[in-house]
């Protein structure tokens, strides 16, 4: 079978009795030798290598393999992992600065993070199918909200840094004094700030115009050029402030204030919301997320009620379905803050869901009782040592405290030594200074230890402590009185049978992609392999905080190092870095990046950002964040971008030209043939171009962004290299740059990266979201050159297949030169129109048939964009295409003037089959059984249809009790 050799060599293997099951190739790429004869005929041509070749223009083909190793085994990657993890020290880590080592609870570790019912999910913007994950959100939005005092909180953000800078900027946007709003741009950050924090805030102070001043919270005067403050709560080295009197004097000057505040210290701590403030944010990392080196967490970001219409990310909110019943959904206009482009004020897509489903059921399974008792021992042991380190001699500092002391020493060298080889890590401020955090996993002994360490470096006897006496170590006016966590599901689940139960209940609402195919268009659901996630759980990967020195994190060095190379070969460019948490992050470290080159030569004036119409919503806003213009260019009826009136834009801009923003393939699923011209005209007049990589599952191995003219591109490692979306994150997009460009990729303020002219940080930690970079390393791995150019070629094909069997039935919108779509295609729905029904009808009927419904109405409105991965295998391409066709001639019968037909009252529930009456002029059998494959597995959706109106008018973000929102 000659055509199955030249596809995919690897397969070689497969032939006869002589099945290789080592391959790992074989088991990522659904389709098999046996399948392609079918798919090719079905497409129209004679071989794999012909439908690449009318697929990508041959200007950009690569001519070369990829210069990556061949992949190896899942049992090899493994066994890899495990070496790799010996080099990785685990230390008792009490650095603190926003990191606390955690107990992850089993019962969530096991049926959450390993679980794919959970972390293969998709942003829940398909109600209907995903109330499991929205109430798991509203559960952790009703923890922040109480813990931090606050009325209102977000769904999660990246990570506490980026939610500081995020309510920097929202509070900038909200300032008053509106007649003078240029000159009122003073932004005060305490001293005692985080340093990742004030790094952050800086580099997204910048584009926006906004001067940061730090100083002395007790000390600072407000001058009237001030619009905001930001305080740390406790501080970076743990004294507790008491703000009140700041946050007062801050309100009668109509200056704004947020705070940074530790979760858990909220437990004891008066919330700030009891002093006005206007914002609150902070981690959940502590609340049972692995420190992974820094990443992934949940931010959170908790505000007040009328502020409700500027929160960036997602906000969860409760509405009614079609039968007046209780309803879940993303509320308000933050369903898709980027879709106001560049007048958007965030560009948060994807955020943190996996990690705020485990925070807020960490607090579900705790309830407030059990995060008293948490915070309580650790604020215990944190008074042990404070008491025990003086009673040896040594002079403690801060006055008040929750959970960090600081503690002068003679000599921090030799305590530094000595600690390190007892396996322990502190923060050292400076020559006679250190900070130690406590956290829930300290015991009596590593408290001894600890003691020790100090004794000896000081040549100290050791001493009894038995009696020591621990008065109160938070001021009366500073100790928390208010209730928190009193809903019901914060007290009911507290052993694990009843979380286990708890979890799968809410699991069992959910589709994910352990049910079936996923084909969101530019998302790339494509397998999520267990051998990619299992290292996740191992302690030597979980258990490392981002700020120890490198020598105990060899083995994560190795596998960023070697990922950041694996992008460089896949994407052509000369350096990579792992910060960004997300793409939209990435979009907006790349645009920074192309600002400090045209700075770098004496062109700061450079601002103007053009960006084609058909653009994803992040681009303009990313553009906006960069502190740059948008200059929006047309696409014409192919769908491609009008180089006539790009030319004209370009040539009109040329003096100011930063750089043009371009996804490629297309948003709208095609190779453009025109692209090196685009890019060549860019450069002609001064500008850079930055590629948009959500859609590099189409170029892996075939083409690439060096080869397209491109100098810097972000990729979606949650897209294309095997992340699970958790959701709606965490997400992890890396930007790769050209050569001229390396100098400034980003910096951390804690641990050195970076360029040598590096930007500020991005991010919080040094290289992101390190932990769930193994999935992306462990992907490129397994797969090697040949396995990853053939998952590309597979995902085309699929494409193709799937665009083909419903041609005659569903218009593609666009195709390239040679008739092909790339890795997706956008198919028309607008014509159905005319018989009353809307795309959302056909997203909503696709349930009934136990599908997630493609992309909805983007770049197109009305339109639905199908791309299927390369994971997928032919039978469950045919279950879609045959879904899509009996929804087809569902439309032909549905007629404008009879709206109670089988789409417009999709999808049938459980409850509407098993009830007495049953008024639809339909049997029940052709609402929940259209096709015989449904049968055997089939997927009942737990609501009706939301009513995104009345939620959006009745807005309710916590787990209020239910007549309350029913009275609204
Ligand atoms: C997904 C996507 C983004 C944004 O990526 P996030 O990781 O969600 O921030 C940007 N552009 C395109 C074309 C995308 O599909």
């Amino acid at each position: 079978m000659t055509i199955f050799i030249e596809f995919i060599p690897n397969f070689v293997h497969f032939i006869g009795l002589n099945m290789n099951t080592e391959v790992f190739a074989a088991r990522h790429i659904g389709i098999t030798e046996k399948d392609l004869p079918h798919m090719l005929e079905t497409i129209g041509v004679d071989s794999m290598d012909q439908l690449i070749y009318e697929t990508i223009p041959d200007d950009i083909k690569l001519k070369k393999a990829l210069d990556l190793p061949e992949g190896i085994s899942e049992h090899e990657f493994l066994s890899h992992l495990h070496q790799l993890a010996e080099k990785n020290k685990v230390f008792k880590s009490y650095i603190g600065l926003g990191y606390h080592e955690t107990l992850t609870p089993s019962v969530i570790k096991r049926n959450i993070l390993e679980n794919p019912g959970w972390y293969t999910a998709y942003t829940p913007y398909q109600a209907e199918i995903a109330q499991g994950r929205l109430e798991a959100l509203l559960n952790f939005q009703t923890m922040v909200s109480d813990l931090t005092g606050m009325e209102i909180a977000n769904a999660s953000l990246l990570d506490e840094s980026t939610a500081a800078a995020e309510a920097m900027t929202m509070l900038f946007e909200l300032r008053s004094r509106p007649q003078k709003k240029e000159q009122v741009s003073k932004f005060f950050v305490s001293e005692e700030i985080l340093p990742q924090t004030l790094s952050l805030l800086k580099t997204r102070a910048i584009p926006l115009g906004i001067e940061l001043v730090v100083g002395n919270h007790e000390t600072f005067q407000f001058s009237d050029d001030f619009y905001g403050a930001m305080l740390q709560y406790p501080g970076k080295y743990g004294q507790v402030h008491d703000y009140a009197s700041f946050v007062e004097n801050a309100k009668a000057k109509d200056i704004k204030v947020a705070v940074a505040a530790d979760i858990l210290s909220l437990v004891m701590l008066t919330p700030p919301g009891e002093w006005g403030v206007d914002a609150v944010v902070g981690t959940t990392q502590r609340f049972g997320i692995p420190l992974g080196y820094g990443g992934p967490h949940a931010a959170f970001f908790a505000t007040k009620e009328e502020y409700k219409r500027s929160i960036p990310g997602r906000i969860i909110g409760v509405t009614k379905d079609t039968d007046g019943n209780r309803a879940l959904r993303m509320a308000l206009q933050t369903r898709e803050q980027h879709i106001k482009r560049d007048k958007a004020t965030s560009n948060i897509c994807t955020a943190q869901v996996l990690l705020a489903v485990m925070a807020g059921m960490y607090a579900v399974y705790h309830g407030p009782d059990g995060l008293k008792y948490i915070a309580e021992k650790v604020h215990c042991c944190t008074k042990k040592l404070a008491k025990s380190l003086e009673a040896c001699g040594f002079d403690q500092v801060n006055s008040s405290y929750f959970d960090t002391v600081q503690v002068k020493v003679k000599n921090t060298k030799r305590l530094k030594e000595l600690a390190e080889k007892k396996g322990i890590n502190l923060f050292y401020v400076d020559g006679e200074t250190v900070s130690i955090s406590m956290n829930e996993s300290v015991s009596e002994s590593d408290l001894n230890t600890l003691i020790s360490c100090f004794l000896e470096s000081h040549n100290l006897q050791e001493k009894s402590l038995k009696d020591l006496e621990l008065d109160d170590a938070i001021p009366a006016g500073l100790q928390r009185k208010a209730p928190f966590m009193e809903h019901e599901v914060f007290n009911s689940y507290h052993s694990e049978t009843e979380l286990m139960r708890y979890i799968k209940k809410l699991e069992r609402k959910d589709l994910a992609l352990n049910h079936s195919m996923i084909s969101l268009g530019s998302c790339t659901m494509k397998l999520n392999a267990a051998s990619e996630m299992l290292p996740l759980s191992w302690p030597q990967w979980g258990n490392i905080h981002p700020f120890v020195p490198l020598d105990q994190a060899q083995g994560y060095q190795e596998v960023l190092q070697s990922l950041e190379e694996q992008l460089n070969v896949i994407t052509g460019f000369a350096a990579t870095s792992l910060q960004p948490n997300s793409g939209a992050q990435g979009e907006y470290a790349g645009l920074m990046v192309i600002r400090a080159y045209h700075e770098s030569r004496g062109e700061g004036h450079r601002n103007i950002c053009i960006i084609p119409a058909s653009a994803h919503g992040t681009n303009p806003a990313s553009a906006v964040m960069a502190g740059m213009k948008v200059v929006v260019t047309k696409t014409d009826d192919q769908g491609n971008i009008d180089v006539t009136d790009l030319e004209e834009k370009v040539v009109k801009h040329a003096e100011n030209l930063a750089a043009l923003m371009v996804t490629y393939p297309s948003t709208h699923g095609v190779f453009e043939s025109s692209i090196k011209q685009i890019t060549k005209l860019i450069h002609d007049h001064g500008g850079q171009v930055y590629m948009d990589g959500a859609n590099m599952n189409a170029q892996v191995g075939l083409t690439n962004p060096a080869t397209i003219g491109a100098d810097v591109c972000h990729l979606n490692l949650h897209k294309t290299f095997a992340i699970p979306h958790g959701g709606g994150g965490p997400g992890v997009g890396p930007i790769c740059v050209a050569e001229q460009l390396k100098p400034f990729l980003p910096s951390n303020p804690v641990v050195k990266t970076g360029g040598k002219d590096a930007i500020t940080a991005i991010s919080a930690a040094p290289w992101g979201s390190s932990l769930v970079c193994l999935i992306s390393y462990g992907y490129i791995k397994m797969l090697g050159a040949e396995g990853l150019t053939n998952a590309t070629k597979a995902a085309i094909l699929n494409a193709n297949y799937i665009k083909d069997r419903l041609k005659g039935k569903f218009d593609v919108l666009y195709a390239g030169e040679r008739g092909r779509a790339a890795h997706e295609m956008i198919v028309d729905c607008r014509p159905f129109k005319a018989n009353g029904i809307e795309v959302t009808d056909i997203a909503k009927r696709l349930i009934d048939y136990g599908f997630h419904a493609p992309t909805v109405s983007f770049p197109v409105a009305g339109t639905l964009m199908i791309e299927p991965t390369e994971s997928e295998s032919l039978a469950e391409l045919d279950k879609f295409c045959d879904a899509m066709l009996s929804i087809r001639q569902e439309i032909d019968e549905a007629t404008a003037g009879e709206p109670n037909n089988v789409l417009k009252n999709a999808p049938h529930t459980l409850g509407m089959l098993t009830n007495d009456s049953w008024d639809f002029p339909y049997s029940r059998e052709k609402a929940a059984y259209p096709l015989t494959y449904v049968a055997e597995n089939k997927f009942w959706p737990s609501i009706r249809r939301t009513d995104e109106a009345f939620g959006d008018r009745n807005l309710i973000c916590t787990c209020a009790p239910i007549e309350e929102y029913m009275e609204a």
